[in-house]
C-alpha cells in the first residue's frame, strides 16, 4: 500500500546533550572501524578475522532488530556525511529517477561483490581494506554534492537494499543522529518511514526491478553462497568467476518462486510475502554462518572464528540455528507491523533560510 509523506510526524530536535552523546558513540564506532581498516591493511589476518568473522556476522541481526542504530553509527556513513556536517556539501537533491538508478546499481554491486569474498576478500585483508576505502571515496565525493543520506546511505550503498529488506519491523524508533533538520532529500525517506520495505515505493520499472532482485533473489543467493568454498589461490579467470555459479543458481530459483507467488497472490498479501522472504534470507544466513563461526562449517576452516568442535557437539549448533530461524520468522513474519520507523524524523528544515542565514552571518 502506498505510504504518504503526510502520515509521518516530524520528531523533536535532539537536545545538545543527546547530540554530544551520539557524537561520542559515533566517534567511538568510527575509531573501531578505523582500527579494523588499519588491521586489514597492515595486519591482514587479524583484520579479516575482525571484519568478516566478527563485525559482518553481527550485522544482519542488528539490521533486523534495530536498523536505526546501525544507520546512526555506521563508520562509513559517519565518514561520508562529514562534508554535510561541516556545511561543505552543495546539498543537491536527487530526482526520483536518479535515486532509483542508484538503488539498482547498489543491488547489482551487492551481488557482484559478495561472491568475490570466496575468491578474494575472505583471504585478502588488503583487498578488503581497499574495497572499503574505495566505497568511502565514492561516498564522500557524493556527500560533497548531495543532501544528507540521499546519494550514499539511501542510494548507492550496497548494504542499503538489505537494510530495507530486513528492517521492516524494527524494535523501536530512535532519534536521527545525523540529519539535524529533515530536508526531504529522499522522496520516501527509508529512515523515517514506518515498516519500510523494498516494495513500499516501487512504482516505476527500475524501482520494481530493484525490489524484485532483493526480495526474491537474496534468500537463494545466500543459500548458494554458502555452498562455495574459499579459494584464495585461483589461477585462472574461469575459476575466479566460478564463485558466482552457486549464488546465481540459488538467486534464480528463489527469484522465480517469488515472482510466481507475487503474481498470483492478492496485493494485500504482498507485504507478508516480502516479510517471509526477508525471514528466509536472514535465517538462511545464520543457519550456515553460526556453525561455521564455531568450527562446524561445510568447508573446514572457512569463516571460522573459534573452533569449538572438542567442546560443543554438532547437535547443539543445530538447536541454536533452529531457534534463530524460529525467532526471525516470528520477528519478521508473524509479528504484527508495529508502525515503527528506523529513526524519528527530525523537524523539517528550510534550505533557503539556512543559506540566507549564512549569507547574513
Ligand atoms: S530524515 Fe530527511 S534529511 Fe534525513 S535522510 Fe531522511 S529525508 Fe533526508
Amino acid at each position: 500500500m502506498p505510504v504518504k509523506q503526510s502520515e509521518f510526524k516530524s520528531g523533536d530536535q535532539l537536545s545538545a546533550r543527546s547530540i554530544l552523546t551520539w557524537r561520542i558513540v559515533q566517534g567511538a564506532v568510527w575509531l573501531v572501524g578505523a582500527v579494523i581498516l588499519f588491521c586489514l591493511l597492515f595486519y591482514p589476518s587479524l583484520g579479516v578475522l575482525l571484519f568478516w568473522n566478527i563485525l559482518i556476522p553481527v550485522a544482519p541481526a542488528l539490521l533486523v532488530l534495530a536498523t536505526g542504530v546501525w544507520r546512526n553509527v555506521c563508520p562509513l556513513a559517519t565518514t561520508i556525511l562529514l562534508p554535510r556536517h561541516f556545511e561543505l556539501s552543495k546539498r543537491r537533491k536527487l530526482s526520483a529517477k536518479q535515486l532509483a538508478i542508484l538503488n539498482l546499481i547498489a543491488i547489482l554491486a551487492l551481488y557482484t561483490i559478495v561472491p568475490l569474498r570466496h575468491s578474494l576478500f575472505n583471504a585478502n585483508g588488503v583487498a578488503t581494506g581497499l574495497m572499503i576505502i574505495s566505497m568511502a571515496g565514492i561516498g564522500v565525493t557524493l556527500g560533497f554534492f548531495y543532501e544528507w543520506k540521499s546519494a550514499w546511505c539511501s542510494g548507492l550503498c550496497p548494504i542499503h537494499p538489505v537494510e530495507k529488506l530486513y528492517g521492516g519491523n524494527v524494535f523501536m524508533s530512535i532519534p536521527n543522529a545525523h540529519c539535524d533538520k529533515c530536508m526531504k532529500c529522499v522522496a520516501l525517506c527509508p529512515d523515517s518511514t514506518p515498516n519500510v520495505n523494498p516494495l513500499i515505493s516501487a512504482k516505476t520499472g527500475v524501482q520494481k526491478t530493484t525490489a524484485l532482485l532483493i526480495v526474491g533473489g537474496l534468500p537463494g543467493f545466500i543459500w548458494g553462497w554458502f555452498h562455495v568454498p574459499d579459494e584464495a589461490h585461483l589461477t585462472s579467470l574461469n575459476a575466479f568467476f566460478s564463485v558466482y555459479e552457486m549464488p546465481l543458481l540459488g538467486f534464480t530459483i528463489t527469484l522465480v518462486i517469488y515472482a510466481i507467488l507475487s503474481s498470483i497472490i492478492q496485493p494485500k498479501f504482498e507485504r507478508r510475502l516480502t516479510s517471509f522472504f526477508a525471514a528466509a534470507g536472514v535465517s538462511c544466513y545464520y543457519w550456515f554462518r553460526i556453525p561455521a563461526l564455531f568450527g562446524y562449517g561445510s568447508f573446514s576452516k572457512d569463516g571460522s572464528l573459534i573452533n569449538l568442535r572438542n567442546i560443543m557437539p554438532e547437535w547443539s549448533f543445530t538447536g541454536i540455528t533452529i531457534i534463530t530461524t524460529l525467532f526471525f520468522f516470528y520477528w519478521l513474519y508473524f509479528r504484527k507491523p508495529n508502525r515503527k520507523s528506523w529513526l524519528v524524523r527530525p523537524q523539517f528544515g528550510n534550505k533557503h533560510k539556512t543559506f540566507a542565514h549564512k549569507l547574513s552571518a
